[in-house]
């Protein structure tokens, strides 16, 4: 089966890292920045199936990259991981604004993400 695309942007430079292992070692094409304006140029250049997308980032936030990113690429799908709690109010905002799923940091396991992932590639709904 072919693998999605990806793409991640995370501040966080370690949860980068162990996501680009993580998908390499299992097959996946995968570019990682802890900047959102280089995060901005991957999903241009590369077009991604998939964006994770952290919402703290110094520079461009989160919420600023995934307007951009559905103004230009509505298919590409965005999964946010994130350890910003509002009692849900930037959840629901995120998945209003066209977030195909909103996930707590720290994850119980990358193999949560990667079901998340490959839903999102295959069209499910969340
Ligand atoms: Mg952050």
């Amino acid at each position: 089966m072919k693998k999605p695309k990806i793409v991640a942007i995370d501040d966080e430079i370690d949860f980068i890292d162990m996501l680009k292992d993580y998908f390499e070692l299992r097959g996946y094409e995968i570019e990682v920045t802890s900047k959102g304006v280089q995060g901005i140029e991957l999903i241009n250049n590369k077009k991604p199936d998939i964006v994770i997308l952290d919402l703290k980032m110094p520079g461009i936030s989160g919420e600023e990259v995934l307007k951009l990113l559905k103004s230009k690429q509505s298919k590409t799908k965005v999964i946010f991981v994130s350890a910003y709690d509002d009692a849900g109010k930037t959840r629901a905002r995120m998945l209003d604004s066209g977030a195909y799923a909103y996930l707590d940091k720290p994850l119980n396991s990358l193999k949560e993400l990667e079901d998340v992932i490959n839903r999102a590639y295959s069209g499910e709904e969340a």
